[in-house]
């Protein structure tokens, strides 16, 4: 057992810090809370041998998710997803797996991978304690039409009902966590229309339909306003990037319950000063869609990729301190479906936190300095 003391708690579900706080963990998880002095029960000699760990009156917050990455992908002179081969592609997602954990990102969701088994591959390494690094929830490859978004750099090609569904059967088979499918056209992808319809509805429903059979969410890649609305309409549980969402599509989203992350971030990998769908998330967020904080870009293309993300969510949507918090805690578990284990700090859940010099309710700069991070309780920065 161990007992973290002297410091401020932000558990990512009040409005303020619990300050002199102490935190008892056992295998990971989380037992009990307080404030003050540590009970006799806990501390007396005679109890379970039991490590005292004192955070210097600093900060704790939960660790950070990033629910839109792709680990693997390689950008080296420009974005050519496919450069680089299968030695270099390792190095850069062991890179970036110890750059999550450094900036206090203790969760990522990977939504398409280069080839079918690479990012399960990682999950069992992980797993085994072979390599360091944040949890992994991952996609798989992505599904896209043929000559869709990604076609190129290793989504699986299918089209019609009857090929989305054996696609979705297959990935279901392999183990990934969830479906990401291109309904729209992507910027990467030659030849393709940002705004034009990939998957139709009816094949979105198919794949929404194989995967809820087996616990398995979907996420849509959906840029174009027709795209938003066919996945919505066929029920997934969130649309990446919404950049051209209007107001029906708003509606839709909110009567369907979909998640939104917008993925501002990537946009500083090519410069790009304002995100282009500013209005459109500020409409979402205003209308009470929820947000969940994704960056489409690895931290060692853009460092600090999510403190980014969550800064950039509160500056154009208004969100409070908290509010930008929750959308890479205890939002980003919910999208997940992993929330009774990780995304607040509360007993029951994992002790995955970072500890800050700042108080991030008042400072939102905060998170983009994690002094130390812990996963389990144990420190890995
Ligand atoms: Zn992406």
């Amino acid at each position: 057992m161990k007992c973290f003391k002297d410091f401020s708690l932000i558990s990512g579900c009040d409005e303020t810090a619990l300050t002199d706080a102490w935190m008892l963990t056992d295998q990971g998880r989380i037992l009990e809370i307080g404030t003050g002095e540590i009970p006799e029960r806990i501390t007396q000699p005679l109890s379970a041998s039991i490590e005292i760990i004192s955070l210097d009156g600093k900060y704790i917050m939960p660790g950070m998710f990033d629910c839109h990455t792709h680990i693997g992908m390689y950008m080296q002179e420009g974005f050519n997803l496919m450069e680089g081969d299968d030695t270099e592609r390792t190095v850069f997602i062991l890179k970036n797996l110890q750059a999550y954990l450094n900036d206090g990102v203790t969760f990522i969701r990977d939504l398409g991978a280069i080839g079918n088994t690479q990012t399960l591959t990682l999950k069992k390494l992980l797993a085994a304690g072979v390599i360091e690094g944040p949890h992994i929830y991952t996609a798989g490859p992505m599904l896209c039409v043929t000559g869709g978004h990604g076609h190129y750099f290793g989504s699986r090609v299918c089209d019609g009902v009857v090929e989305v569904k054996k696609a979705t059967r297959q990935l279901v088979q392999d183990g990934v966590d969830l479906i990401k499918v291109a309904a729209s056209g992507g910027g990467f992808t030659k030849g393709n229309d940002v705004r034009a319809s990939q998957f139709d509805q009816e094949e979105i429903e198919a794949i929404v339909h194989e995967a809820n059979k087996r616990q398995k969410k979907v996420a849509a890649h959906a840029h174009g306003t027709e795209a938003i609305k066919n996945a919505v309409r066929a029920g997934v549980a969130s649309i990446e990037h919404g950049t051209f969402l209007d107001d029906e599509g708003v509606s839709l989203m909110s009567e369907h319950n979909t998640w939104l992350v917008p993925t501002f971030t990537i946009g500083k990998a090519f410069n790009q000063p304002v995100p282009p769908h500013i209005k459109e998330v500020k409409k979402a967020y205003d209308a009470g869609i929820r947000i969940a904080a994704g960056t489409d870009i690895t931290p060692t293309i853009v460092p600090h990729n999510v403190a980014w993300e969550i800064q950039e969510l509160a500056k154009y949507t208004g969100m409070s301190n908290l509010e930008a918090i929750q959308t890479a805690t205890r939002n980003a578990a919910q999208l997940l479906g992993v929330d009774t284990d990780y995304g607040t700090l509360e007993a029951g859940k994992y002790a995955d936190f970072i500890v800050l010099n700042e108080n991030p309710l008042e400072d939102l700069s905060a998170p983009w300095r994690p002094q130390q991070v812990y996963l389990g309780g144990v420190r890995k920065k």
